[in-house]
């Protein structure tokens, strides 16, 4: 092909990942030292994840059972009994020259998720998911801190033994956009199930192939064939770490990929390292293939069998099938559902407003001003646990016309996220409560008698100079009563 021939229509980008997703345990994959994060590098290590000889693996339930759930969250296969190889690399990240992994047996086999991007629904194919254990985490010291730049490279092995998931797709993907669409749906579902911290650092890692091959190698349904995938120069993209990343280091691939090609140069099959600073990626090495892994069996673990446990273990409701049902029972705008399921933890919440309250009201009070709130102040509903009940009890208090809703969107709740008091203690000290009917009327009736001068303006047909009285109700019930009662109010004493 010459660069002659080749124009950027007739080229389709394709990509598919491979992603690595840190599995909420309490302990390690295969020895006790916990997951959480230590306050000193090397505290959090044991015979086992070091890799010291001798000592032996004990597969952790609770990740066996992470795993069987993600598997029915992507619809996979879990056979009965799968099986750990080693996986063999020399790097200084792990100490015994092997990682465990599970190669030709995986514990979820072809799988998939579905994902809308810009309103259109795409199934991207799984082909398979399988556990794993961390390496450890290099530090690069001096030099920018740069992977090829450092002095020197300090090493942590409280990783080393976290368990993860990688999760391999297909080569589904059409654009970066899409790529980023299904990472941060996938993290949804992960968070559903109670598998994965999004927030926590590290959490998830993401590899990503990309090719750009000719269009008129698809067959007669539009999808490339399995010859052209495989015989496609590909660029596996590693370092990357959110699915906003993911966008841009794709993006930046496919740029120089297809910028090569239009120049008639080869794009070279190798690994390349995003680098998140500069925005670019760099050539790291050649890839490797599998055969330089020499995997084989682990044979300190026996073969795991999950058949009866399998059916045992439940899911939740996922998130698009409940943006669905929120979509329907709630008659929610598409908007406002996928907002009310970001995280389970808001969707409970909100079906349990909805419950008591008016849908619509409750809708208002989670999506946008408690949502609106938090995420101003770079929180989440979880920075919240434990006084779900004083929101809810807010709520209630604009549901049965206690306070206005302007007082409780700009005064109280605020007060409730900055301060950390609740709402009654708000509302007492601010002196928020609405002010009895009969307050009210008073006030209206000594706001005509003090202003003779506004009341002749009105009576001559100046409509303006009620807003006027209307103010002066309002300064005397400290902002508390309702403006368009106390405008019906005024006229309706006026005409007497
Ligand atoms: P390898 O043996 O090199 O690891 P795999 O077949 O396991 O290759 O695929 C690894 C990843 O590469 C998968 O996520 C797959 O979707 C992706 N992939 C395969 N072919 C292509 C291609 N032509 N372009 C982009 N990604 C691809
Ligand atoms: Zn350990
Ligand atoms: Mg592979």
């Amino acid at each position: 092909m010459t660069a002659q021939h080749v124009q950027r229509s007739d080229l389709v980008t394709v990509i598919g990942l491979e992603v690595h997703v840190q599995l909420e345990t309490e302990t390690k994959i295969f020895c006790g030292c916990p997951t959480d994060p230590a306050d000193e590098p090397n505290d959090h290590v044991c015979p086992v994840c070091l890799g010291l000889p001798g000592s032996l693996p004990v597969l952790n339930e609770g990740a066996v059972e992470a795993a069987v759930k993600v598997g029915k969250a992507i619809d996979a296969t879990i056979p009965e009994e799968t099986r750990f190889h080693r996986k063999n690399y020399f790097y200084p990240d792990l100490p015994k020259n092997f990682q465990i992994t599970q190669y030709d047996e995986p514990i979820c086999q072809s799988g998939e998720l579905e994902v809308s991007v810009e309103g259109d629904r795409r199934t991207i194919e799984i082909e398979r998911a399988h556990l794993e254990e961390d390496p450890g985490s290099l530090q690069h010291v001096g030099g920018g801190g740069g992977i090829d730049t450092a002095e020197y490279t300090l090493i942590d092995y409280n990783r080393a033994g976290t368990p993860l998931m990688e999760i391999v797709t297909a080569p589904d993907f059409r654009s970066p956009s899409e790529v980023r669409a299904f990472l941060a749906e996938l993290e949804e579902v992960l968070e559903y199930l109670g598998v994965f911290d999004a927030e926590r650092d590290g959490s998830l890692r993401v590899d990503a192939n990309l090719s750009i091959v000719e269009a008129d190698e698809a067959e007669d349904g539009g999808d490339l064939t399995a010859e052209t995938l495989e015989s496609a120069n590909r660029t596996e993209v590693k370092n990357i770490s959110s699915h906003k990343a993911a966008e841009k280091a794709l993006a930046y691939e496919e740029t120089r990929q297809r910028n090569a090609i239009q120049r008639g140069r080869a794009v070279e099959q190798e690994t390349r390292h995003w680098d998140e600073s500069r925005g670019i990626t760099v050539s790291m090495r050649s890839k490797e293939e599998e055969k330089d892994y020499r995997y084989f069996e682990e044979a300190d673990l026996p073969p795991l069998r999950v058949a009866h446990w399998r059916d045992e273990i439940e899911i939740p409701e996922l998130p698009r099938a409940r943006r669905e049902r929120f979509r329907a029972a709630y008659d929610l705008d598409e908007e406002a559902a996928s907002k009310l399921t970001s995280t389970k933890q808001v969707a409970d919440f909100y079906e349990d407003l909805a419950s008591e309250f008016d849908p619509d009201l409750a809708a208002t009070w989670v999506a946008d001003e408690l949502l609106g709130e938090l995420n101003y102040r770079d929180m989440e509903i979880t920075d919240l646990e434990g006084r779900l009940d004083e929101i809810a009890r807010l709520v209630e208090l604009v549901a049965t016309d206690e306070i206005t809703a302007k007082n409780a969107k700009e005064i109280v709740l605020r007060a409730m996220l900055d301060e950390g008091t609740g709402p009654d203690a708000i509302v007492e000290a601010e002196g928020l409560g609405k002010t009895s009917d009969d307050e009210v009327a008073q006030a209206v009736t000594a706001a005509i008698e003090d202003n003779p001068d506004a009341v002749a303006d009105y009576e001559n047909g100046d409509d303006g100079a009620i807003n006027f009285l209307v103010g002066q109700v309002m300064q005397a019930t400290g902002g508390s009563a309702d403006p368009g009662t106390v405008n019906q109010l005024l006229r309706a004493e006026l005409e007497e």
